[in-house]
């Protein structure tokens, strides 16, 4: 890992300083154990409690559209300083495919550029190494991690706690970046997709009874839709009442209305950063219905969302040698 906190806090610190910026977001400790924040900084002193460690899991691209919009009081021109954002590879697809949907504009953010040896998952962390009150440390260390607890060092194989977003990672290094922190780490090659086989491989009934079982779970919290940094819309279709498309209630039948609708307003623009699944309390592996839709679209279209900052929207554009094979 070539990056270093210095080199990370002296570049916040020198772009929050700048006056067409209005904040930069990043990662900073939580309070106990693994726990990793996100942090507003505005000055020298934020900057100085960044961190870039394997808990920084989060993708902080979400807050790129998730932000108040206060009306602006008459006589007050609204603020268009800059917003920064610290991204690793995954984060980073996310913030190229809002430039692509004009979600969000180039001129209106910096992006500052973290490559990404992969994070660890926090729950599998936790069941093998509990958490303590204690604030905790996560390191890469060569190939795997260093866990630092009770002033006991602790060395981690990579296998035992990576993320499985991280091993079927294909983008570990930004895509898009204004400032890159540190050198670029070496690609690796992804892992095979057990999760979405597993399915594929079962007939229509297994199928059924597999998301029957995982949607009966849903406690309808809308956490998966909210911490989605391309779940953005205004004026949520899973909102709306007149016409009421999805009832409020929490029944196997209208859970699946609500995942599916989801799932199917993300196809060709999901960028698999793996946040739905890793804050949904029921553990309901929603990973596993964002990469099959992904996979069909890069199969059949060819085409893989927040990849190039410049292009089209995939549901917005057209190739006329299309085979389109799929059509009987
Ligand atoms: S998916 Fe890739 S870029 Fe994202 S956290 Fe994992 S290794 Fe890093
Ligand atoms: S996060 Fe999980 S429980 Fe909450 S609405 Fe989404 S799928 Fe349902
Ligand atoms: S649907 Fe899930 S995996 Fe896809 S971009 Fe949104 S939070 Fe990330």
């Amino acid at each position: 890992m070539k990056m270093d906190l210095e080199q990370l806090r002296k570049t916040a610190a020198e772009v929050v300083a700048r006056d067409d910026v209005k904040y930069l977001v990043g990662w900073k400790q939580g309070t106990y154990g693994y726990r990793v924040a996100p942090s507003f900084v505005e000055d020298a002193a934020g900057a100085a409690e960044l961190i870039f460690s394997p808990l920084c899991t989060a993708n902080l691209a979400t807050y790129l559209t998730l932000v108040e919009e206060l009306h602006i009081p008459r006589g007050q021109e609204p603020d268009t300083r800059k917003v920064a954002v610290m991204v690793k590879g995954c984060d980073s697809r996310a913030v190229a495919q809002l430039f692509v949907e004009k979600g969000v504009k180039k001129e209106e953010v910096i992006v500052i550029g973290c490559p990404c040896p992969g994070v660890v998952d926090p729950n599998l962390l936790a069941e093998k190494y509990p958490e303590t009150e204690e604030q905790l440390e996560v390191k890469w260390n060569g190939e795997g991690f260093l866990l630092v607890r009770g002033g006991e060092e602790i060395e981690i194989a990579r296998d035992e706690v990576l993320a499985e977003k991280c091993r079927l990672c294909r983008y570990p290094n930004p895509v898009y970046s204004d400032i890159m922190l540190g050198e670029p780490v070496e690609e690796w090659e992804p892992g095979e997709d057990h999760g979405v086989e597993e399915i594929d491989g079962q007939d229509v009934d297994g199928r059924a009874e597999y998301w029957t079982e995982q949607f009966d779970k849903c406690v309808r919290c809308y956490s998966c839709r909210n911490v989605c940094p391309l779940c953005y819309c205004q004026d949520c279709v899973l909102d709306r009442l007149n016409p009421t498309w999805v009832n409020r209630a929490v029944n196997f039948s209208e859970n699946t209305a609500f995942n599916i609708a989801r799932a199917f307003h993300l196809a060709g623009r999901c960028i698999e950063c793996g946040e739905c699944e890793r804050v949904c309390p029921a553990n309901i592996p929603l990973g596993k219905i964002n990469r099959k839709l992904a996979r069909e679209v890069r199969d059949k279209y060819g085409f893989e969302p927040g990849v190039d900052p410049d292009g089209e929207p995939f549901q917005a554009s057209f190739k006329p040698d299309d085979p389109e094979e799929f059509i009987l």
